[in-house]
């Protein structure tokens, strides 16, 4: 339990409905930020897109929904890109909302990656936190970014250190990882017979499946594959690139299936072409006992223990990739659990957004005005 019992509100991202899946890993950072907060004695209000819905473990938040338009995802835009705003568009809303109610709070905590609630930060007389989803992948949000750090660099956290080091800030960094209900994975101490190699993720071009279907096929192995399909043709062209069979769709599931799914397979590959900020699959993967083969390249190279949980081989190797494999699958999976356990689970991230928070809320610090 805290010190101090604040009343937060978690302004969702206006891309998606929260249960969608196309909001991304932000859907399960927002359950485990919000249901681990409640049980520090927090009081929490979620604000998302009409249709949402949050797992029972949130069941003492109160939801609140609006209508509106997704957002342009930026990390479709090209990067010299303009904001956009649809017609009834769902931020907006969001936003109307939040600034309507912001008395009735002690802080408001933003996980959406958007221009209009960074550039509203010092505009604001109730404090607002930004948790930071993506790396760098457009120059108006670089410099908003950049703008809140020099205004009051305690309103950001970041996921990792890489995912961090995109932005110029103008100060140290507050990293906070992610969190997870380990309770909701089981540990497999041992894969499957004749387990496939698993991917998970938002089937998308920046998420590289393409050379983890390569590997599958160098190794002449199945690729289990579990994700939303947020570009249906890149899908099709990464299964006509490699032999009938390779890959296995097994569709977007909920994180009780996926995880039951997930645990058995002999590896997970973790392929992204661009600065991922976290990845949460590889943490779900670990938390099975799944050793992860990956990229050194984003927060996965910070998560993954080579030789301890998996190995990490060269941006864009696929041979490389398909090498690690088998002293992957060789590891001893319950390092895998224990490495979860100690810097992943709910609680630790919980405490580690209070102590953020409760800090950002402390009358000490940079407070310089609008620059
Ligand atoms: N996911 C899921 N069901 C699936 C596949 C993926 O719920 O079948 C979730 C997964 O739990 C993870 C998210 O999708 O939280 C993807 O997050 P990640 O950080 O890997 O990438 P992002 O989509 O945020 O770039």
């Amino acid at each position: 339990m805290s010190p101090q019992s604040l009343r937060l509100l978690v302004v969702s991202t206006a891309v998606g409905t929260l249960g969608s899946g196309r909001g991304g890993g932000v859907e399960i950072t927002l359950t485990g930020l919000v249901a681990g907060l409640i049980a520090r004695g927090h009081r929490l209000t979620v604000l998302a897109a009409e249709g949402s819905r949050l797992p029972p473990d949130c069941g003492r938040a109160t939801l609140w929904t609006r209508p509106g338009l997704d957002q342009p995802s930026w990390q479709h835009q090209p990067r010299d890109g303009a904001v956009q705003m649809p017609p009834g568009s769902l931020l907006a809303a969001l936003w109307e909302c939040a600034l309507r109610r912001q008395g009735d709070f002690d802080a408001i905590l933003n996980l959406g990656y958007d221009w209009l609630p960074f550039w509203l930060t010092p505009h604001l007389p109730i404090p607002l936190f930004h948790l930071v989803s993506m790396g760098s992948v457009a120059t108006v949000m670089d410099g908003v970014i950049t703008a809140v750090s020099r205004w009051d660099g305690r309103r950001l956290a970041f996921h990792s250190a890489a995912q961090a080091a995109d932005f110029e800030l103008a100060g140290a960094a507050r990293l906070v990882g992610n969190g997870f209900d380990l309770t909701g994975y089981r540990f497999r101490a041992h894969p499957d017979a004749e387990a496939p190699l698993g991917w998970a993720g938002r089937i998308a071009p920046e998420k590289g499946l393409e050379d983890a279907a390569a590997a599958a096929a160098l190794l002449g192995r199945r690729l289990a594959v579990w994700g939303l399909c947020a570009d249906p043709g890149y899908a099709a062209a990464v299964e006509a690139s490699v032999p009938a069979g390779t890959i296995v769709w097994r569709g977007f599931l909920p994180t009780a299936r996926l995880q039951a799914e997930l645990g058995g397979c002999g590896a997970l590959l973790n392929t992204p072409k661009w600065n991922e900020a976290f990845g949460n699959v590889v943490v779900e993967a670990m938390a099975c006992g799944v050793p992860v083969v990956a990229y050194r390249r984003g927060g996965p190279a910070e998560l993954v223990q080579p030789g301890v949980t998996g190995e990490l081989v060269a941006p864009d190797d696929v041979a490389a990739l398909a090498t690690a494999v088998g002293p992957a699958e060789a590891l001893d999976r319950s390092n895998c659990r224990q490495w979860v356990e100690r810097h992943c689970s709910r609680e630790a991230f919980a405490g580690r957004i209070e102590a953020w928070l409760l800090e950002g809320l402390s009358p000490a610090g940079p407070q310089t005005g609008p620059t």
